[in-house]
């Protein structure tokens, strides 16, 4: 799981527009259900290391790049 430091973000927007499954939303429209992953991102995000370099894609999904 990723998470996104909200200390960082800028709400761009380009993540939740790019996400193939459609999980990243913005601050203001995770739905209802969801909403408490709000604090729990936030709090991930300071503990867990950045990812700095580009991954390849799960071998389980299909590039969609392409
Ligand atoms: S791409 Fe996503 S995480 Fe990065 S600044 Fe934009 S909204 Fe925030």
């Amino acid at each position: 799981m990723l998470y996104i430091d909200p200390t960082q973000c800028i709400s761009c927007s380009a993540c939740a527009e790019e996400c193939p499954e459609h999980a990243i939303f913005l601050d203001d429209d995770v739905p209802e259900p969801w909403r408490d992953f709000i604090a729990l991102n936030a709090e991930m995000a300071e503990i867990c290391p950045s990812i700095t370099q580009q991954k390849q894609p799960l071998k389980s999904k299909p590039n969609r790049a392409e």
